[in-house]
């Protein structure tokens, strides 16, 4: 993925955690605009304020917070828009459509048809 691409979907991860932000904090949501115009390869700053924001959301949207900071640190290390199962690329429109994807449509078809087959909770 070229660094244009990159910054693109960076922003797209940081709307997101955006929206989260201001359902708590309106400070919080104005700091991570300062971070959106300033875009950065890496930035342990941003990670620290997505740790503090997602304490202080509801379970189900600090888990999707925690996707965004999982997807910030792929791209931080390189590998973010490669699938963690299997290394193939995943396709942009995926990506487009959900920023925080981990998988590529294959494995994740796969992953779900593991789950389903589980009884019982999955962790
Ligand atoms: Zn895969």
């Amino acid at each position: 993925m070229n660094p244009k691409k990159r910054q693109h979907f960076k922003k797209l991860l940081l709307a997101e955690l955006r929206r989260h932000a201001q359902h708590i904090d309106d400070e919080q949501a104005r700091a991570l605009d300062i971070t959106n115009d300033d875009v950065k390869d890496s930035d342990q700053a941003l990670h620290d304020m997505i740790q503090g924001l997602a304490l202080k959301l509801s379970d189900n949207e600090s888990k999707m917070v925690a996707d965004i900071d999982q997807a910030l640190m792929r791209m931080e290390e390189g590998s973010y828009g490669k699938c963690v199962r299997c290394g193939r690329e995943i396709d942009e429109r995926r990506l487009e459509a959900l920023p925080t994807a981990r998988y590529d449509a294959a494995c994740q078809a796969e992953v779900e048809a593991a789950k389903g087959q589980r009884a019982g909770p999955s962790l």
